[in-house]
This record gives C-alpha cells, structure tokens and sequence, in this order.
C-alpha cells in the first residue's frame, strides 16, 4: 500500500481519539522483521511467546501508596528534589547528585531516567533537566504529578566527579558503565555502581540510559536493547525512533545487568561527548515521553515512526590511507555502494588526496570526528540496507541525510501495523556495535557502547 500522504497524517494528529479498533491493536503481537539471522529470530520470539502479548497491568483500584526511596516516603502526586551521596564516607568526597522522583497520585511502573553515567555525555542531563521543568516541546509535556500513573526517578549527572572533570571515566580512571552491579568493598567506581545499582536501580521496572558516542566520533539517535528481553523490546520500540540496534550490551553495563534480573532497559545513543547536541536532545524528550505514554503513564497517544531499521549487524568503513580526514557524507546519511563518504589528505604531501568510498548501500549511523586517521582507522559504520529502501529514501533530506522522528517536531501517531520492519542482518564485529571504533583513551579500555 502507498505511504499516506502529509494530508492524510495531518488528519491522524497525535491528539485524535483512537477507535475501538485502534484500542485493540494497542498491544498488536509484534512482528519479527523475517531477516534477523533464523537463530536470533527464534530467541527473539521464543522470549515474546513466554510473556504472552499483554505487559503486566498496573491496578488502578488499590490506589497509590507511598513511594519509599533513599530512606524517604514520597507521597503520592508530589515532586521531591533529593541528593543521593555516590559515596557513602563521613569524610571527603561523597559526591552528592541530584536525584528528582516525581510520584504519580495513580498507580503505575516505576521508571528510572539516568544521564551522563560517562561524564562528557552532554545530551542526557540537558534532556532530562528540560523534561523536569518548562521546555521547548511545549508547555503541555511538562509531566504533571497529579495526572501521573506510576512513578519517575530522574538522575541527569550519574557520573558527577566525571562530568565536573569533563571525563567519561570515574577519578580512578574506571568505566561506570562496565561495573555493574559493582561491589561494596571492591574499587572506588565498582563501590559507585554498587550504591546506585542497590538504592537507585533497585525497584525500577523499566530503565531509559541517555548516551552520546564516545571521543572522536559521533552517532545518529538511535535506541540500543536486547530484543530477546520482551519488555526491553517494547520499550525499544515504544521510544519511537527509526533505528535500533539489537545488542545485549557489553559486560558490567547497566543494560545487561538490568536484563539479567529482568528489569527492562533501553540506551539511548545521539551525538557526540562534550557536545550538547540539539537534535539529540530533543529526540531524546520525545522518545521519553512516548515511552511514558505507551506505558499509559502521561495521557496522550505515542507517536511512531514511518518505519523501524532492526539492525544485529553492520558494515565498518576503512581508511585506507594514513593522514587528516575530511567527512563529506555526515552521520545518518544513506550511501550509494562506491558513493564517497570521505576524503583523506597528508600535510607532508600537499596535492595529493585519496578519496574513502562506502562498500555498500545502508545508512551511516556512526562517523569519525577526529581528523587523524592511519591505515585502518574506522571512519563510518554502516547499516547495510537492503529492504525497504524506497520508505527510508522518503524520510532523507536534502543532503541525503535520515529526518529522525522527533526531530522535526511532533511527529504522528500511527497504527503499529503500518510501520515497516526493515530488517539488517548480520553480525557486530568485535562482539558489539562499537567494538571496532577500538579502546578509547583510558587503559581500562572502552569498546563497545559509548
Ligand atoms: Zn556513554
């Protein structure tokens, strides 16, 4: 069937009253896309089949009862701003963060919205500071704790020693990210990750962890979540954006450990670190609020995308040549196979550039922003698409690059039956998306998600 035109999306706002038939799709089975490799295919729909089709239900008889949270009980439909010490110390450092809980007068999940876990992570803590308070979306998002079903535990800065120092790492130099569930008398970020993972974490039923790209590179918004966890795969989806990367999340990172005791868990990924990437930001909100929205927890119907790119693997582009890199065809473009993506020139030898081609047609979700590159040095990494093509081709603009849901406003709401699964196969190289963009900076190394 043809694309509805703009005409025919304006008549569905977001705002319309659904019928009784879109009611009844609300929780549609989901499909799964028919070219993920057959062996997570079935992983992914054995893990569906086992919850059944409805998410558990929130009973809005009982009515609500305090939330107990660090010591504290939250009434039902109030907002309390509290400090939660990273470190439990009588003298020195204790890193105090902020930690904002509002408290629904309804009964409801609680979800828990972590920013800046890696400190130079920018986009988390400006999402989540405008989503607490008047923001650019609209008066009407401000999220109202009396008409809240549920509660809501927001941590814009997890990682505060490293955000103060501009740093993704903790002071001793070790990745927040890769020490969950961590340990109460091992190193000083192990005993971070421990408190946080037993007093914050503790009692959430679903995790939204805000991420850019690490150093030197940048990332298209995209959701990264185990698709084999049911409630992570809703909640991926829920989020509302084009892309989404199938991928457990490295050892010791918050989505795994999450997954693993079965609290569902989605990272968000937009931009770069120390950049406060509008864009980002704004899709991040969006996604949020769809999220609470399909949760039933805000009122309002969650907008969708025109389609979904499930991706379980990816093509990395190469420089071939050793010197400045000069990026011409930025994150989120879609590439012609042979199309060149960028140009690489030597400062020792003037004149002389040597131009870097995609090998295949897909989608940019990831670039190089550090111009020095060797031999080797991964400078794109690319979703392979193969289906679907002409609905993706419909949401470029016009430098070719993909309209990302949320970006240019309110985007639509849209039965979940009329949103295309574009299905990318293969594998992660290296184990997990990032894994060839190599260790960053730090000894520790950082492979994997930033
Ligand atoms: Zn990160």
């Amino acid at each position: 069937m043809d694309e509805p035109t703009d005409d025919e999306e304006q008549a569905k706002p977001a705002s319309a009253k659904p019928t009784t038939r879109m009611k009844r799709r609300r929780y549609a089975p989901i499909k799964i896309a028919n070219q993920i490799p057959m062996k997570r295919r079935r992983e992914i729909e054995k893990a569906l089949g086992e919850v059944g089709e409805t998410p558990k239900k929130w009973s809005r008889n009982e009515g609500t009862k305090n939330h107990n949270f660090l010591k504290k009980r939250i009434k039902p439909g109030t907002i309390r701003h509290l400090e939660y010490d990273l470190l439990d110390v009588e003298i020195g450092e204790s890193w105090p963060i902020p930690v904002s809980v509002i408290h629904g007068s309804r009964p409801g999940p609680v979800v828990t919205l972590l920013g800046a876990v890696h400190g130079d992570e920018l986009v988390g803590p400006l999402a989540l500071t405008y989503l607490c308070g008047p923001n650019f979306i609209g008066e009407d998002r401000v999220i109202d704790h009396n008409v809240l079903a549920g509660t809501i535990r927001i941590v814009p800065i997890t990682n505060l020693p490293g955000y103060r120092r501009r740093s993704r790492y903790f002071p001793d130099g070790r990745d927040l990210n890769r020490s969950f569930p961590g340990k109460p008398d091992s190193n000083t970020t192990s005993r971070v990750a421990h408190g946080l993972w037993t007093q914050i974490i503790s009692g959430s039923d679903y995790i939204v962890d805000l991420h850019t790209a690490a150093k030197g590179r940048t990332n298209i918004p995209q959701i990264r979540a185990n698709l084999a966890h049911p409630s992570s795969n809703r909640t991926a989806r829920a989020f509302g954006i084009e892309t989404i990367l199938d991928s457990e999340g490295p050892r010791g990172s918050l989505r795994r450990v999450a997954n693993d005791t079965d609290i569902a868990c989605i990272t968000f990924e937009g931009g770069g670190s120390d950049e406060a990437n509008p864009e980002s930001v704004q899709i991040s909100m969006y996604g949020i609020i769809n999220l609470l929205r399909s949760l039933r927890m805000i009122p309002g119907y969650p907008s969708k995308p025109r389609f979904r790119i499930l991706a379980s693997g990816s093509v990395w582009i190469r420089s071939d040549q050793g010197g400045l890199l000069d990026v011409l065809a930025p994150a989120g473009s879609f590439v012609e196979e042979g199309e060149i993506v960028a140009t690489v020139t030597d400062p020792e030898v003037p004149g002389e550039s040597h131009d870097m081609t995609s090998p295949i047609r897909g989608l940019l979700i990831s670039t190089a922003t550090h111009p020095f590159v060797n031999s080797g040095s991964p400078i794109g990494h690319l979703l392979p698409v193969r289906r679907g093509v002409s609905t993706l081709m419909r949401r470029l603009d016009e430098e070719g690059c993909l309209i990302v849901s949320g970006s240019d406003g309110d985007p639509p709401w849209r039965e979940d039956e009329d949103i295309e699964d574009i299905a990318v196969f293969g594998e992660w190289s290296g184990g997990s998306p990032d894994a060839e963009w190599g260790p960053s900076e730090s000894a520790e190394g950082a492979e994997g998600d930033g």
